[in-house]
């Protein structure tokens, strides 16, 4: 399965663009409609304004659009305008007070959820995160594997660490796993050989960043992939699976 869109919502025609170009090739759109930035000056994402038009496309196109939340807020506001995928960033992952509100703003909802992996390698705040999530009740619940911080140089933007991917597996088998080699390679021309590497995994599905114009994005620039190098890549990997 192939969720596919940009890292975030900057205007109604970047995001119709970029819609346009690989709906028919994807099986859900994602995009971030907030963003969790580190500098207060960066691009924190269109906001609540955007929700209507991913509503639009979706309903129009027959797609499902998911998309990250951070507060029960979010989430709220994410209901009223028909989305219904989610998922929990890193470095919200981390934050057992955050995850338990979001869980909580979740119960009795018929919502899909996704984990990320946390920002660092301690595996039991990501198995704390899907404990809450069933805990409110939710069935339908996937991981998301994107790579861990490693201050050590390394080639790609956030270490697989593919052994720790085993280790979730072991630990968690009934949770499908979403690849997001975006995350995890940075840069936009090592995203194949990552998903390359991540079929070896029994992943379920890869989460990508594509974007109408990646040299101009407002966020995670470098790793975002031309629409028709998502078409591309997704041709390769289903003559090679
Ligand atoms: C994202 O998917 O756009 C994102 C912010 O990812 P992460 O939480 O993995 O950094
Ligand atoms: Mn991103």
């Amino acid at each position: 399965m192939i969720i596919a869109g940009p890292c975030s919502i900057e205007s109604k025609s970047q995001l119709e663009n970029t819609f346009q170009s690989i709906y028919r090739h994807i099986d859900i759109f994602r995009a971030g409609v907030w963003k969790a930035r580190t500098s207060v000056s960066a691009y924190s994402g269109y906001g609540k304004g955007s929700l209507k038009w991913l509503n639009h496309l979706q309903n129009k196109h027959s797609i499902p659009v998911a998309i990250e939340v951070g507060t029960p807020k979010h989430v709220e506001l994410a209901l009223l305008n028909g989305i219904k995928i989610f998922w929990v960033g890193a470095r919200t992952t981390v934050n057992s007070f955050y995850v338990q509100e979001i869980s909580e703003s979740l119960r009795g909802v018929d919502a899909e959820i996704w984990i990320k992996n946390p920002i660092y390698t301690d595996l039991n705040l990501w198995y704390g995160a899907i404990h809450r999530m069933e805990q409110v009740g939710l069935k339908k619940i996937k991981a998301i594997h994107r790579g861990f911080y490693d201050e050590s140089s390394i080639l790609y933007r956030n270490n697989p660490r593919w052994d720790l991917l085993n280790t979730f597996q072991q630990h968690c088998p009934d949770i499908p796993i979403i690849c997001d080699p975006s995350h995890i390679a940075g840069k936009s021309n090592l995203v194949s050989e990552v998903c390359t590497r991540a079929m070896v995994e029994n992943v379920d599905s890869f989460m990508i960043e594509v974007h109408e114009d990646p040299d101009q994005a407002l966020s995670d620039s470098l790793q975002q992939l031309k629409p028709l190098e998502l078409i591309q890549l997704i041709r390769t990997l289903s003559n090679s699976s």
